[in-house]
């Protein structure tokens, strides 16, 4: 026997019969059983929807009001899979954020978990009970509905899991697992069998949205085994394993030291829509990258890519920074409005898009990041800016060569399925 959350994305809740085919998968680990916990999404679609209405109703609105409206799209799946699931003769109850409850900070729109009580769930569970439990949303120390950031439903499955010490975390979605890159983009994409949390947690952070990742920052620091499989196999057909034996179907997140073979480079990420600042002639000297980041920060626009030349004198550099397009205009307009901060100019430009590969391996293997310049060069794409890490090398290039860009890094390192 085990214990297990089972988290069901969007499109697994698209409708009511997606919830009871999804709901097939719940009763298949009940009757082998196991102890299990529901975690759900809002149906797809509908969270875009609540959010439309809210910048509908006002650009300016409280976030506290923005939290209230979106967080009601989980609670309509949560109580129609509990239904679903009692008429399958499976005692089930559904759990808003604030009846677990699950308690956040009140950062309204992007709220952390700071503790579950579990106590509830575990009581359920124990005598045969079927919690489900709204993903995304959680309560303020104020007592107000709080939601956890767009994608946030695997942050709450992977938090549920580890306060009832489950055996498994379960994300069911729209993809049979975790793929060496976004299979909607290359075909030829391969799925792995098994990841490791710290190569998830850069493809996460590097645009795979296939898990948030807060959600794998808790795994790992948790310990939560994590399954990503799809909704969309036969609830009762035997369960198989990613190497045809009996077992469990779909990609297994785990410690590195589970994984024997450790490839060079696992995947390849995109992330598009990046925008460009350059800051022309700063002084070079010390507190003038804090001035700038801090002006940043303090408007909360999340700065991802950093360079900064070396001047030949000492005395005046540029600086280089990407943020999301969306943040641009109001990037810029930090800096223009911030008098301490001294430059020649800013230029910039929307429309880029990030590209990285990554791998456990790149550890011991020198070369990675020239071989993939020159794989990039053979196609003629010019990179803009490159930044790396212990596991990953990330470039920016112009948005309108990203596809052609993954396809050519998946198919230089090998990752292409054979028979495709
Ligand atoms: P859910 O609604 O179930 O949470 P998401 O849309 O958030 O599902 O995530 C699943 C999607 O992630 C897939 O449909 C796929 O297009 C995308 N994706 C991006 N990168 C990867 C990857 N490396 N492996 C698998 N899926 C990926
Ligand atoms: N429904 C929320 C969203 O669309 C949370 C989730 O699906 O994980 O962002
Ligand atoms: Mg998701």
């Amino acid at each position: 026997m085990a214990r297990i959350v089972v988290k069901f994305g969007g499109t697994s809740v698209a409708t009511v019969e997606r919830i009871r085919q999804a709901a097939r998968h719940v009763k298949r680990e009940v009757d082998a059983g196991h102890e299990v916990a529901v975690v759900v999404s809002a149906m797809s679609g509908k969270t875009n929807e609540l959010v439309g209405w809210v910048n509908e109703a006002s650009k300016f609105h409280d976030a506290r009001e923005y939290d209230a409206v979106v967080a009601s799209g989980e609670q309509v799946t949560a109580g129609l899979m509990a239904i679903v699931l009692s008429e399958m003769g499976i005692q089930s109850r559904s759990f808003a954020g604030w009846q677990v409850p699950i308690h956040t900070d009140d950062a309204h729109g992007a709220a952390r978990i700071t503790g579950i009580d579990a106590t509830t769930l575990d009581d359920r569970m124990s005598n045969g009970w079927v919690p489900v439990i709204t993903g995304f949303q959680g309560v303020s120390p104020s007592g107000r509905i709080t939601t956890l950031g767009r994608g946030g439903s695997d942050t709450s499955a992977v938090a549920v899991a580890a306060a009832v010490k489950a055996d498994r975390c379960d994300i069911y979605t729209d993809v049979d697992g975790v793929y060496t890159t976004d299979p909607r983009i290359v075909p030829k994409a391969q799925r792995l069998s098994k990841i490791s949390f710290e190569e998830m947690l850069e493809m996460a952070s590097l645009g795979a949205k296939v898990l948030m990742i807060r959600s794998v920052e808790l795994a790992m620091a948790q310990k939560v085994r994590l399954v990503v499989r799809s909704t969309f196999d036969d609830p009762d057909a035997p369960q198989v394993g990613p190497d045809g034996l009996p077992g469990i179907p779909g990609t297994l997140v785990c410690d590195e030291d589970e994984i024997l073979e450790k490839q060079i480079v696992s995947g390849v990420t995109l992330a598009k829509s990046e925008a460009k600042i350059t800051l022309r002639d700063v002084k070079d000297k010390p507190g003038v990258a804090a001035a700038i980041f801090g002006a940043l920060a303090d408007q909360s626009i999340v700065v991802d890519m950093i360079v900064q030349n070396v001047s030949d004198d000492g005395s005046l550099t540029d600086i280089t920074f990407t943020v999301p397009d969306s943040e641009y205009e109001k990037a810029i307009k930090a800096l223009q409005g911030n008098t301490s901060i001294e430059y020649a100019k800013i230029v910039g430009s929307k429309g880029g898009a990030k590209i990285s590969v990554v791998g456990v391996g790149m550890r011991s293997h020198a070369g990675v990041a020239s071989s993939m310049f020159r794989a990039l060069a053979d196609k003629g794409i010019n990179i803009q800016l490159i930044t790396t890490s212990e596991i990953k090398t990330s470039v920016l290039i112009d948005e309108q060569y990203a596809e052609l860009a993954v396809r050519a890094l998946h198919t230089y390192y090998g990752l292409d399925k054979k028979d495709a």
